[in-house]
Order: structure tokens, then C-alpha cells, then sequence
């Protein structure tokens, strides 16, 4: 079995989690493991380079020591024999990032500094396990994670390289997750939590049987543990829900990543590196339709463009005029409704609000609301149902509600409230919709 596994910041967080994805690794047998950096090594890299840009070299200095900190702490427990070799790599990374500092150029070095955490410790991962004997090969990811031109990536490219690569078994080969190299050769990144978008393009491109997204939380829960109380995590889920919930805010995956997986019908498995017994969450093409209702998530920072216009009356070809403005500004839509007079439409970035509003406003009044969030109730909402759009408002229990989008799939519908009812509604949801649920384990990471 052809098994890619990815391992999150916590899971190679200190040197005793690092000894865990080891065992974890071997036990699965993987033939390719993804990592990200070190908890809190992208979150540091990012703010020296804010700090770089503004010229403040001594604060980035100071940050760039508590980095040497944590680090020197891993390696002196994680390594003996190779100890010098990985102090060496990690001098190299410092000697990197304070060039980049003096040079600073914009976009270069910005992309060089932020991805010395992935390359650091799959570095510092790979000396641990030929230390410990084990067939090892690290996988310089920048050379075969390339974007085109338009900033997606070259999965011909990709499956080539991996395909000359890859050719040894029983040999662990390890890669970096989020970095890679745009269409002119400079260092790029997938965007942040874009190693599980590595993953799944890795895996899509070697054919792989299974990904495996490794994190510090038992798989995806019906309900955002960290606003809302017992809730559980689901044990199996289709591709579809699992891409409306990452898109929709649960954290544990980044949305981009069931889209490679599933075109090639690749099961993704979410699992907990603190407890890798407990069975996470398969989401896969099958679908499970033993009850209505399977999960719940939210997402912050929503915009509402409402456009009030009498020439919508009875005409068509109106809506076209809207989304063409979207399209121009590369701003993807996330809900719509309409009536007959007027059409609000959500965005989650007001990157080109400005411009928007502006070319909208030659098609009618328009008004913005901030600060709403998206909430999205998945399940086996079958429309023939009497009697479940009742239950989904009761379980929204009176909080109020801005848009509803209602049967575009049946498996999904979504809210639009204003943030500050965003805990009333999760927690509502959960007590009515979720409460007498079979395969509930309590669960309260809050
Ligand atoms: N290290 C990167 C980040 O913190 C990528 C990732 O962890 O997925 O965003
Ligand atoms: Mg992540």
C-alpha cells in the first residue's frame, strides 16, 4: 500500500513528538512523509520578515535567537551522532535568514525566509532516522513542487520528478510540505496550512493509496471544539462534506486539499500523532447516510455585498453583469441570494472591495455589511424530507439569521450571522441536531 503521511507543526513540535512520528511512520509503512515546520517557526519567519521590511533588524534579531533557542533544544535531544551536522544545518539556516535581512528584497526574500522551517526540520527529521538506521531520503520539495504562470501547481511536472525519485522500497522518503518554486525558478509557498495541499498533490501524483493528515486532534468534529462543548469526532465522511467544512472553517485541513484526492479517489485519513490509536476520521467517496445530520463549522470575516436594483425586474443577463465584476477582480463568491429586486452576495476577502463596489454601484444601490460568519451545517439533507428545514431552524433557536443558501447540493446548507452570535448558534446546533448522537465520544478540547 502507497501511503503519503503529513505531519502538522505540533506533531514535529519538540524532539520527543518527532521520536512519535518516527515510530508512527514505521508502523504505517509510509513510502513518503510531508512535513511542515516546527510549531511556530512559519508564524516567527513571517513577522521577521514584517520586521525586515520596515528596516527593524534588532527585533527581527531577537526573534531569530528564540528560533536558534527551540531548535538547538530539539536537536540536542533528538540527535547524537549527527548532532554536529544538524547544529551546522541549523548555523546555515541563521547565516540565510540574516542575508535575507540585509538584502532585503520584497518578494525574494520574503518567500527564502519563510520557508527555512520546513526545510530546517525535514532536515533535522531525516538525520534522526538514519541515526536510528532506517533507510532514509530527503526530497528537496522546491524542485518538484513548481507553480505555472497562473500559480497553480505543474502536477505534470510533479508526477514526473516524483516518478524518477521514488524508486527505492524500503527506503522512507521525506519531504517538505508548503514550500515550492514559482514559474520563474524563485522560492514560492502554497499559503499558509498549505501542507496538506502538498500532501494530497504528492499523493495524487505517486498514485498513493491513502494520505494521511497527522495533527494534534482526533480527526474532524461534528462542531468547532474550540467554541462550542461536546462535541465528537466523525469517523467517516464523504469528500464533498469534508471539502465544505475545510472550506467552511474547520481548521484541522486546508480546503484545497480533497480536491486531488478526490479525483483520484485517494482516501484521506485524519489522525492524532498524541493518540494514534484512536481511529480519526476516513473521508473517502462513500457516503454515509445513517443519519441527517453530520457536522457543523464556521467562517469569520465575511463580507455581504447587497445590490437593490428595479432593472432586475423580469430581465436577464443581470446576474451575468454581477459575477463578470467578481470575475475581473478575481474574488471568488461564497454565497448567493436573490429575489426579484435585489442580490447579496458574501466574499471573504476585501482585497478588491474598493473596486468592486465601485463598478457595481452602475448596476444599483449597493450596501456592505462586515463582520459576518458563514455557518454550514453538512449532512444527508435530502430535499424530499418533510420536516428537516424545520429542524435545522429550530436548531438555530432564534439566533438571527442574514442569508440562508438552501439547496444548492443535499448536502449541505448554509448561514449567514453577524459574528457576535457566532458561539450561540454553534452551541445551538450542537444541543439540538447532535445531542443524541450514537457514535458520541465526549470530547472538549475547548
Ligand atoms: N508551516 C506552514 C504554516 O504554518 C505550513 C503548514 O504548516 O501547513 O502555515
Ligand atoms: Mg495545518
Amino acid at each position: 500500500m502507497i501511503k503519503v503521511l503529513k505531519f502538522g507543526g505540533t506533531s514535529v513540535g519538540s524532539a520527543g513528538n518527532m521520536k512519535k512520528v518516527a515510530e508512527i511512520i514505521r508502523h504505517e509503512g509510509a513510502t513518503i512523509t510531508v512535513l511542515s515546520a516546527m510549531s511556530g517557526t512559519t508564524d516567527a519567519l513571517v513577522r521577521i520578515v514584517s520586521l525586515a521590511a520596515q528596516g527593524n533588524t534588532k527585533e527581527a534579531e531577537n526573534i531569530l535567537n528564540s528560533l536558534h533557542e527551540k531548535y538547538a533544544t530539539c536537536i540536542a535531544e533528538l540527535l547524537t551522532d549527527k548532532r554536529a551536522e544538524a547544529e551546522t544545518l541549523l548555523e546555515q539556516m541563521e547565516r540565510r535568514i540574516r542575508q535575507e535581512i540585509v538584502l532585503f528584497k520584497e518578494y525574494i526574500s520574503e518567500r527564502l525566509i519563510i520557508s527555512q522551517g520546513e526545510l530546517l526540520t525535514s532536515a533535522l527529521f531525516t538525520l534522526y532516522l538514519q541515526e536510528c538506521n532506517d533507510r532514509t531520503q530527503l526530497l528537496h520539495a522546491p524542485d518538484f513542487m513548481r507553480k505555472d504562470a497562473e500559480g497553480k501547481v505543474d502536477t505534470v511536472l510533479l508526477q514526473q520528478a516524483l516518478k524518477d525519485k521514488i524508486q527505492k522500497t524500503g527506503t522512507f522518503y521525506v519531504t517538505q510540505g508548503f514550500i515550492c518554486t514559482d514559474h520563474e525558478g524563485n522560492r514560492d509557498n502554497l499559503g499558509r496550512g498549505g501542507s496538506d495541499y502538498s500532501a494530497a498533490l504528492i499523493g495524487a501524483a505517486i498514485g498513493a493509496d491513502e494520505v494521511q493528515i497527522w495533527t494534534d486532534i482526533d480527526g474532524m468534529h461534528n462542531n468547532d471544539p474550540r467554541f462550542v462543548e461536546n462535541t465528537y469526532p466523525i469517523h467517516r465522511m464523504s469528500f464533498d462534506e469534508a471539502a465544505e467544512l475545510a472550506y467552511f472553517g474547520a481548521k484541522i485541513l486546508h480546503p484545497a486539499t480533497i480536491q486531488p484526492c478526490k479525483d483520484q479517489g485517494i482516501a484521506v485519513l485524519l489522525k492524532n500523532t498524541m493518540d494514534p490509536q484512536a481511529e480519526g476520521t476516513r473521508i473517502s467517496d462513500a457516503e454515509d447516510d445513517s443519519h441527517d445530520f453530520h457536522a457543523v463549522a464556521a467562517k469569520d470575516g465575511i463580507t455581504v455585498i447587497r445590490i437593490y436594483s428595479t432593472r432586475m425586474l423580469m430581465a436577464y443577463g443581470f446576474l451575468r453583469k454581477v459575477f463578470e465584476v467578481f470575475e475581473q477582480h478575481r474574488t471568488p463568491i461564497d454565497m448567493i441570494t436573490t429575489s426579484e429586486v435585489a442580490v447579496s452576495l458574501t466574499i471573504d476577502s476585501d482585497c478588491h472591495l474598493d473596486e468592486i463596489v465601485a463598478e457595481l454601484k452602475s448596476l444599483g444601490k449597493i450596501e456592505i455589511e462586515r463582520d459576518n460568519t458563514i455557518v454550514c451545517l453538512v449532512g444527508c439533507l435530502d430535499h424530499n424530507r418533510q420536516g428537516l428545514a424545520a429542524s435545522i431552524m429550530e436548531g438555530v433557536c432564534g439566533v438571527p439569521l442574514k442569508m440562508i443558501s438552501y439547496g444548492a447540493s443535499h448536502r449541505s446548507i448554509a448561514m449567514l450571522v453577524e459574528t457576535r452570535y457566532k458561539r450561540a448558534i454553534l452551541q445551538n446546533l450542537n444541543d439540538t441536531l447532535f445531542s443524541n448522537h450514537s457514535e458520541t465520544q465526549t470530547d472538549n478540547y475547548a
